[in-house]
């Protein structure tokens, strides 16, 4: 491999949760029916679903890093059910269309919350909706056509005008926000530090063992420092580092996406705030801001991107970016202008042009749930679950729509392609305004 996940140490939602002692690394040589690679939030749905469909496999989970540690512990946090599509006018587009994604999405959720529930994983899993906010007028009318497109759809969501948005979320901020019900708000470290600590007994975790070559054929060969292993059938779910194992090499964009967590507010900086206790805000505008209030009394804010084609974090872009995310937290909080931020952390994304992803079989005895385009805490979810059931031979709407994408799209050749991506990133952040 070229190139390795090493995500910076700072991530506020790893270090405020429970430590836990990792799981030993691999050494030596193992063979096992199936191996799964990646232990976000796709490897270990799948890894899940291969033990329970087949109970008599031992199944392989490698990590390269600590479980809760990578991407799927560092986003914001938001399990979103409602699709949005932006290529289309009310971002809704075809119904039939829309209606399975939301289907989808919805079944990502459920499993999650089972699992949760049953297991008792303590990640502050509520389903409180979120709000989609907006200052510009660009971002008001997003909302408005959404909000068309979610009546098309049938399903509920309110408009809430600026001079009612303190007694919700504190700030006066914005001048108008579209409530939605259904979206699950959590701790992500939380809970994929749970996830892994409830797998099956047929599983076998192993972390800090960051799979460094690969030979395919018959069997496939897993690589590493301290020895390797044998796999039947192998599954990546590792996002924009499966180009390393060598799949839709440019076809997936690693994107960096930046947030940070203040401190604790104290009760009397709570009753500053006002509104209710526990929210989260997404942006009107794609590059614009995201905005949470967490469990514990901490605003999370979440903006600005970087286009990091190894896949691993750049500190001169932390170091740039904490003060964007100063000037948006000052935007919207002057009531709180004396709060640090306690933690500012990078975390990268897969996306592809066309946000398709990639499901199925990769070569023979090779397959993967891979290119999360920026909503894997449901996606990543639904798609491993589904996968390891394709795999057990069943078939249902689901994986037939998943199988029938036509994956991510090809991307232009280097250095257009750089030139096209950050000369895009930059665009979208200048014109998403004071919503950035
Ligand atoms: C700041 C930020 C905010 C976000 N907000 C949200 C949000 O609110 N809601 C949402 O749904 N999504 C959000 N996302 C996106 C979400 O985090 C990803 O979609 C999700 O993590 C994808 O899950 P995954 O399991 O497919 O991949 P990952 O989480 O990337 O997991 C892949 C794992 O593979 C491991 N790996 C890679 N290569 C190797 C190797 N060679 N050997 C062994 N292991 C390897 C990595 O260490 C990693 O842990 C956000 C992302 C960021 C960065």
């Amino acid at each position: 491999m070229t190139s390795l996940p090493a995500d910076d140490a700072a991530c506020g939602w790893y270090r405020t949760s429970r430590s836990r002692q990792p799981r030993p690394g691999h050494a030596g040589e193992t063979k096992t029916r199936w191996a799964v690679v990646g232990a976000g939030f796709t490897g270990l749905a799948a890894a899940r679903q291969l033990a329970l469909n087949f109970p008599n496999d031992e199944i392989v989970l490698v990590e390269a890093q600590e479980v809760g540690f990578g991407t799927s512990g560092r986003n914001a946090g938001f399990a979103i059910d409602l699709p949005h599509d932006i290529g289309a006018d009310d971002y809704i587009g075809d119904v039939a269309t829309a209606r399975m994604a939301l289907k989808l999405n919805r079944t990502g959720q459920s499993i999650l919350r089972s699992i949760v529930e049953e297991n008792g994983i303590e990640c502050h899993l509520r389903a409180s909706g979120k709000y989609q906010a907006a200052i510009e007028d660009r971002g008001v009318a997003v909302l408005d056509a959404y909000r068309r497109g979610l009546d098309k759809l049938g399903e509920e969501a309110t408009i809430i005008d600026g001079k009612d948005l303190p007694d919700h979320i504190g700030t006066s901020f914005y001048r108008k926000a579209l409530y939605t019900p259904g979206t699950l708000l959590l701790q992500p470290s939380a809970l994929v530090k749970g996830l892994a600590d409830t797998l099956p007994p047929n599983v076998t975790l192993y972390e800090n063992t960051p799979v460094t070559d690969v030979e395919y054929g018959d069997k496939t060969i897993l690589g590493h420092r301290q020895g390797r292993i044998v796999a039947d059938k192998l599954i990546l779910a590792n996002n924009a580092f499966g180009m390393r194992f060598g799949f839709l090499q440019g076809r997936m964009l690693p994107i960096f996406l930046y947030a940070s967590l203040t401190r604790p507010l104290t009760g009397e900086e709570q009753a500053r705030l006002g509104g209710k206790s526990f929210w989260g805000v997404i942006p009107a505008d794609t590059f614009g801001t995201t905005v949470r209030r967490t469990h514990d009394n901490r605003i999370l804010i979440r903006n600005s991107f970087s286009f990091n084609p190894d896949g691993r974090p750049r500190q001169q872009y932390l170091d740039r970016f904490i003060k964007n995310h100063r000037i948006s937290f000052e935007r919207r909080f002057p009531m709180l202008d004396e709060i640090d931020f306690e933690y500012t952390w990078s975390g990268s994304l897969a996306m592809s042009r066309n946000h398709e992803g990639f499901f199925g079989q990769l070569a023979p005895n090779v397959y993967g749930a891979l290119c999360c385009n920026g909503l894997g805490i449901t996606r990543g979810t639904v798609t491993g679950t589904l996968l390891a059931d394709w795999l057990d031979g069943r078939r249902n709407d689901l994986i037939d729509m998943l199988l029938a994408s036509p994956g991510p799209n090809r991307n232009p050749p280097e250095p257009f392609l750089s030139i096209g991506v950050n000369a895009n990133l930059l665009w979208g952040q200048y014109r998403a305004g004071l919503e950035s």
